[in-house]
This record gives structure tokens, C-alpha cells and sequence, in this order.
């Protein structure tokens, strides 16, 4: 094995162990309490999973992007919640590490993010703008009297962990003056942050990911905003590694729904040796589903991988086609196969507190559709196809 390889390979054994050893214990309470898999984030703490994204170079682990992908896979199995924590953070490390230009504040809170184990909540969405990242209505704001401070004040939706992140990843307007789609990222620590909740968080899946309203309020230094504009950030990282990485924990949520369908049927087989299993014929067809998803979501990671080579690529028309598809088509799909798991093992897999209860599965992956609502991206691509030359 390469180096590299060697050092995925100890990354994902130890986000295996978290997976099977704590987040699959806690998981049921976590949904069950709408709470935050406090258990599983202080375990990939512990792991030094939380910065394994980050270079070397600057402390990190340095582990692929298929890695981090193959562990939202892995964490999604097991919790629904850890692993969609465990992905919006790394999309927020992929973001800094990807744009932070030469910023020496940039390259220090990495080496931070490292030795601190620091976790990073996202507020891009927005009231006045739902899901639609590539615009704001709040702006990052000169601050009287202080010639590098700056100030903003968002009103977020959906902020998830926000309450138990250390740093926020917020889009905003560049300045007052700017128009909607002139956006900066900035990246600011809870510490010098108001968080006002405007709501709770009881909703019908993704309990844990505890993901209420906040009005968010701070004043920051101005080097604290990414050097790359959001525009290019959102087109060359936000997105496509959004949706690759939802879209991973989509598939093991699924994939789980999909084992736990088997173990029903073949717990009927032993049962009555010989005798047919008439839910067989129906797992048979749940495989199908999970399979579309599975090649929908491989393909994906490769051809991101092999577009990353060339930034340029990323860039294309075709390309954002195909990773809005992906987030179209996986959302989609993975209520699919958690609803044909459940009708493998009726009223069992119904259950709540039966090992083949898959009703959490199942709410979780709802929320899948709405995590951008796919109308909006839809309607991006109902442009998008007016003129893009090749999809
Ligand atoms: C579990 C979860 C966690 C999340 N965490 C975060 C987070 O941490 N940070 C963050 O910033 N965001 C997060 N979001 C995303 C955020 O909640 C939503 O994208 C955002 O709040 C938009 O909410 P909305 O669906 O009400 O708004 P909209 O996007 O405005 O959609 C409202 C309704 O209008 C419809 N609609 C919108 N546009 C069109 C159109 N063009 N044509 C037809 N119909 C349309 C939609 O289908 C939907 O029915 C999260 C979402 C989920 C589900």
C-alpha cells in the first residue's frame, strides 16, 4: 500500500470503530430525544477526525476526499444524525482548505482546527432566501471608527449544531452595497458570536443534527472572510462536495435499511428450512433500488476526483448538471429503498424497537429532499440546460 493509502485505511478503521462502538448505541435516543450525538462527536474528537482533512503540511491528517466521503458512508450506517454532522463540518474544512489562498489567519486556524479538534457549523441559507446559497440579503458591514472590523447580523433557518459548534462558516453580502450574489464566507468563532434561537428543533427526521433558527449576530476582522469569492467557492467546492457528501450518508443510511431487511428474511429462512420466504422476492427488488443508488453515488465521487484535477472542469456547465443530478436523483432515491426495506419486514421493520425497525431510516432520508429544496435546484438546471452546449 502507498503511504496514502496506508493513511485512509487508519482513518476509516477508527471511523468503523466510532460507527459500530458509539454512534450505533446512542442512535435511537439521539433521534428519540431530538439531541446531539454528543457520544459520537467526542469519539471522532478523540480519533483526530475532525481536522483529518486538513494537510499535513499544516498538522493535519491528509486523508482523500474518497475517505472522508467512504466515512460519512460508514457514520451513515449506524446514525443518520453523526453522519450528517460529520459531513457538513468536512464540507466546511474542505471549503477553507480548498480557498484560503495564502492567509496566514487562514493557515493558523487550521493548525487550531487540528491541535483543538474545533467544529464548524455552516449558516448559508437564509430568511428572504430559503436554500438558494448563491444569494444573501445580510451584509458584512464596516464597523464605525475600527478600519478592519466588520459586523453582520443573519437571519438563519436551519443552523445545524449551532448550539454545540465552536466556529460558524456564514455567507453574507460582501459589503452593504453589494448585490445579492457578491458574497464572502467568513468564518467566525462561537466565542464572538450571538446565536438568538428563533424556533426549536422537533422535526420528523434528522433529530440530532438539532438544527433550529438563529439569528446570528457578530463582529469580526475583516481577514476573517475567505479570500475566493463565495461564487467560485460555492461552484468549485460548496456544492458538489455537498451533495457528494450528503449523498454518502444518504447511501449508508439506505444500505442499513437494506441489511436489516435481509437479516429479517433470513432470520424467516432459518426459521423453516426449506419452506419458500415470500419476502425474499421482495428484498430482491430492494437490492435493485439500493443498487441505482449505490452506482448513482460511486459514479459521482469519481468523476468529481477526476474533474478536480482540473479546477477549469469544475467550472463547467455539464459538470454542475451532473452534481445537482446527483443531489436530485439520491435524495430521491434513498426514501425509495428505506420504504421497500419496510415492506420486506412489515410490521417489524415498522416498529420502533425491533432489530429490523427501519423507521428512522426512513425519516431520516425524507429530509434529504429538502436540504435544498430540489424545486430550487430544479430550477437552477432549467437554466442551466437553456444553455449549456453538453450535459
Ligand atoms: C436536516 C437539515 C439540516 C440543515 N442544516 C442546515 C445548516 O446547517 N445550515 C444551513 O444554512 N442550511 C441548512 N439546511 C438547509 C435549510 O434548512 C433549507 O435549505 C432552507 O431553510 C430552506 O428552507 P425551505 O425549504 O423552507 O425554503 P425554500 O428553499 O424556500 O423552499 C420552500 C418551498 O418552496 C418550494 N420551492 C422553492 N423554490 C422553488 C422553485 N423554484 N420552484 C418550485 N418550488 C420551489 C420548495 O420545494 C419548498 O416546498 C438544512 C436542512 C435540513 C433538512
Amino acid at each position: 500500500m502507498t503511504v496514502a493509502a496506508d493513511r485512509d485505511a487508519a482513518f476509516l478503521a477508527g471511523i468503523g470503530e466510532v460507527a459500530d462502538a458509539i454512534a450505533a448505541v446512542h442512535a435511537d435516543d439521539v433521534d428519540r430525544q431530538a439531541r446531539f450525538p454528543v457520544e459520537a462527536v467526542d469519539a471522532l474528537r478523540e480519533r483526530q477526525a475532525l481536522s483529518a482533512f486538513v494537510p499535513e503540511s499544516l498538522g493535519g491528517a491528509g486523508v482523500s476526499l474518497r475517505a472522508i466521503a467512504e466515512a460519512c458512508f460508514t457514520l451513515g450506517r449506524r446514525c443518520g444524525a453523526t453522519a450528517m454532522v460529520f459531513a457538513m463540518h468536512q464540507i466546511q474544512v474542505a471549503t477553507i482548505v480548498r480557498h484560503l489562498g495564502d492567509s496566514d489567519h487562514f493557515e493558523d486556524y487550521l493548525r487550531r482546527l487540528v491541535s483543538e479538534q474545533r467544529l464548524i457549523a455552516s449558516a448559508t441559507s437564509e430568511v428572504g432566501t430559503g436554500g438558494d446559497m448563491s444569494k444573501s440579503v445580510a451584509a458584512l458591514t464596516p464597523v464605525d471608527g475600527a478600519p478592519d472590523r466588520r459586523s453582520f447580523e443573519k437571519q438563519g433557518p436551519t443552523v445545524s449544531y449551532g448550539g454545540h459548534a465552536d466556529d460558524l462558516l456564514t455567507t453574507l453580502r460582501a459589503h452593504p452595497d453589494a448585490q445579492p450574489g457578491e458574497q464572502v464566507a467568513v468564518l467566525h468563532a462561537a466565542a464572538e458570536t450571538t446565536l438568538e434561537p428563533t424556533g426549536t428543533w422537533d422535526p420528523l427526521g434528522m433529530r440530532g443534527t438539532c438544527s433550529p433558527g438563529f439569528v446570528v449576530r457578530a463582529e469580526v476582522d475583516a481577514e476573517q472572510a475567505l479570500p475566493t469569492p463565495f461564487s467560485t467557492i460555492a461552484t468549485e467546492t460548496m456544492v458538489p462536495i455537498s451533495h457528494l457528501l450528503w449523498a454518502h450518508v444518504w447511501l449508508g443510511i439506505a444500505t442499513d435499511a437494506f441489511d436489516r431487511a435481509r437479516a429479517f428474511v433470513r432470520a424467516a429462512a432459518r426459521r423453516a428450512p426449506g419452506a419458500p420466504v415470500p419476502q425474499a422476492v421482495k428484498l430482491s427488488h430492494t437490492l435493485t433500488e439500493l443498487s441505482l443508488l449505490r452506482a448513482t453515488v460511486h459514479s459521482a465521487l469519481d468523476a468529481f476526483l477526476a474533474a478536480d484535477e482540473d479546477p477549469e472542469c469544475l467550472s463547467t456547465m455539464a459538470i454542475a448538471l451532473q452534481f445537482n443530478n446527483l443531489k436530485l436523483a439520491a435524495s430521491e432515491q434513498a426514501p425509495r429503498v428505506c420504504q421497500s426495506a419496510m415492506a420486506v419486514s412489515g410490521i417489524v421493520g415498522f416498529k420502533n424497537d425491533t432489530p429490523f425497525s427501519v423507521g428512522r431510516h426512513l425519516r431520516d432520508s425524507m429530509s434529504a429532499a429538502l436540504m435544498v429544496a430540489n424545486d430550487r435546484i430544479h430550477q437552477t438546471n432549467a437554466g442551466l440546460l437553456l444553455i449549456a452546449k453538453e450535459v
